[in-house]
């Protein structure tokens, strides 16, 4: 039964800098095969001249959440410091943790600037095959489904977290407006309606930091739970997994293939996926009780994949790790000045590839948040809806992974009685599979419980193509770009004289830019157009015949409309907070 801890220890007394080495809590316990960039320690000004600034918000971890805020943030042209307590990327001596990122991560990618390099790296994918003992229960092809074939990003691409972290790094250098402290450790930690101090320990000495917002990005051993006494929702299952990250001579398809029961596998799972660099994920479920140390032995590990692929198959063993997870949701994602993110908030197991993608989205979701309050363009009571989207969206991926571990690793009786019998059917009958759990992939979660979302809203929109006035193609995320960091108000259609007078004055008075969107036949009645000939913008932004999407810098749609008339104003004074602010 999952049960609710409240710790309340107090922080300990600082130490001093010491060198990070620790695995942030996934238990690998061996292993190294890729060497990770380094980056430079620089004294930061408070210990260098004894400045103390305030800073508007400071970023506590540069795992793939933390990176991913910091740039949406340079992007957007925010000032903030990322503080991290190591000198590199990834977790030293471990191989890559995740390795499958989801469509809407790639388009937030895009939007930063990072999809190229990505993509260029990385390994796209989309045919899914799983199957019981000898049998293929079943298949897909993600583009083939309407939810991933609209968009300009594939429906994943596979590829080593510490790749994109690294290429977040160097966009966030080439942007400016973020200050990237490495070597800087969060030792302790004070707020009050006043403001919040960091203590932080680098290599030069101890200083104070001084913050409007803090955001806590340190992963799943999180100390900032301790000093805001935030309960966690907590399940701790004993579920055992083994990885080994390969290289073949004789190379697999390029496909996800999930067993369920494999016969090489004493009829555990087992999960093959390639990602960047020739290397092959290959993951195996052990028993329960097994012993960590002993399951990742090389001969042990050499032994297991020569019963998968075969004595021929020319295995480079690039490293080995055994892991146990854990599913955590934290109750309330803000705590005053602090806004919990990425595995700080929640632990999910990595079925699905839930865990990084949504602490990316977390990261966006909120990015554009403070850099509106911050600019005054949003009122303060903007920032609370990030709770009500992104704790939404963190117990959907809980529910969603905890199904799938318990399908993966059913209890004796009826579970298990269950998957016999969904895994028998299945083989035969379509409406069946279904039921067979191997992971539902991440996706982008919709937000039902916004009080900034109306009734219509709360969707993502994908990154979908158009034509620009001149003919040249665009797509969504140039057309946030060119709003820079306002709402987005993409007009279909032509709503006539007395709507378009109306759109040029709220144009003048509020955070929005106005798009008028033509069908393949309709005349610009506004300077301001593109053309959507195939109707994809329209059925990306949940839309039909006449009729107005309020789109956030997020590529999320806050409202849907008929008229342009006061219930649009409200729309948008509700996406930014200010209805509540009136209230
Ligand atoms: C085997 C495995 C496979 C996975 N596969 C996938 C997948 O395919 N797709 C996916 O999306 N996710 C996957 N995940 C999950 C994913 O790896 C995590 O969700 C992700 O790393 C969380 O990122 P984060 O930035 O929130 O935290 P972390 O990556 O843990 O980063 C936290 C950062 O904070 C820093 N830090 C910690 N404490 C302090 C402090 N006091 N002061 C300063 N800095 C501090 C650390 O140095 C670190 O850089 C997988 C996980 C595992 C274990």
């Amino acid at each position: 039964m999952p049960q609710t801890i409240s710790p309340a220890r107090e922080p300990q007394a600082s130490a001093g800098y010491a060198a990070a080495t620790f695995t942030n809590g996934y238990e690998f316990t061996q292993g190294s095969g890729y060497t990770l960039p380094e980056y430079p320690f620089t004294e930061p000004p408070e210990l260098a001249t004894g400045q103390h600034a305030r800073h508007p918000v400071v970023i506590v971890g540069g795992g793939i959440t933390g990176l991913t805020l910091a740039c949406a943030l340079a992007q957007l042209g925010v000032a903030a410091v990322l503080l991290d307590e190591d000198n590199t990327v990834g977790v030293k001596g471990a191989s890559s943790r995740g390795i499958c990122y989801t469509q809407k991560s790639l388009e937030i990618f895009h939007r930063l600037g990072v999809y190229e390099r990505i993509a260029a790296k990385g390994i796209q994918w989309s045919v899914g095959r799983t199957f019981a003992g000898e049998d293929e229960v079943y298949s897909f092809d993600l583009r083939q489904q309407s939810a991933y074939n609209l968009s300009s990003q594939p429906p994943f691409i596979n590829i080593q977290q510490f790749y994109i972290e690294g290429f977040l790094v160097e966009r966030i250098y080439e942007l400016g407006h973020v200050d990237l402290r490495w070597q800087s450790r969060v030792s302790a930690f004070e707020q009050d309606a006043g403001g919040a101090v960091l203590t932080v320990e680098t290599p030069a000495g101890s200083y104070r930091l001084e913050a409007d917002h803090v955001v806590d990005a340190t992963g799943s051993h999180s100390p900032f739970r301790r000093w805001c006494k935030a309960s966690v929702t907590a399940k701790k299952g004993d579920d055992r997994w083994c990885i080994a990250d390969v290289r073949f001579t004789k190379r697999p398809p390029t496909e996800r293939h999930t067993w369920i029961e494999a016969p090489f596998n004493d009829n555990r799972a087992v999960w093959q996926h390639l990602m960047g660099d020739e290397v092959w994920r290959i993951d195996y479920q052990m028993a329960p009780d097994a012993d960590p140390a002993y399951v990742s032995r090389e001969d042990v590990v050499r032994e297991r994949l020569a019963r998968q692929f075969g004595p021929d198959a020319g295995v480079e063993i690039v490293w080995v790790g055994p892991y146990a997870y854990r599913s955590e949701c934290i109750d309330q994602m803000r705590h005053g000045r602090v806004f919990f993110m990425g595995d700080s908030a929640k632990v999910v197991s990595p079925f699905g590839a839930r865990g990084g993608n949504t602490g990316i989205a977390d990261a966006d979701n909120l990015a554009w948040k403070l850099a509106a309050v911050l600019r005054g363009q949003a009122a303060p009571a903007l920032l609370d809806s990030y709770h009500q989207e992104r704790h939404e969206a963190a117990q959907q991926n809980v529910l969603v992974t905890n199904r799938t571990a318990r399908f993966l690793r059913p209890a004796d009786g009826v579970e298990r009685l269950f998957r016999q019998a969904a895994i028998g059917l299945a083989k035969q009958h379509p409406f069946a599979r279904q039921f067979v759990n191997t992971g539902r992939m991440a996706v982008a979660n919709p937000y039902t419980r916004s009080r900034t979302c109306g009734s219509t809203g709360g969707l993502s929109v994908q990154n979908v193509s158009f034509e620009w006035a001149d003919g040249s193609p665009g797509v969504v995320n140039d057309l946030l770009q060119w709003a820079g960091g306002h709402l987005l108000l993409l007009v279909f259609g032509d709503p006539g004289a007395t709507a378009m007078r109306r759109l040029r004055a709220l144009a003048g008075g509020a955070p929005v830019r106005c798009v008028q969107v033509l069908g393949a036949d309709d005349r610009a009645a506004a300077r301001e157009h593109v053309r959507d000939r195939h109707g994809h913008l329209r059925g990306a932004c949940h839309v039909f015949r006449h009729a107005w999407a309020l789109v956030r810098p997020d590529s999320y749609v806050a409202a849907t409309g008929e008229d342009i008339d006061a219930s649009l104003v409200r729309a948008i004074e509700k996406s930014l907070g200010a209805d509540q602010e009136a209230a």
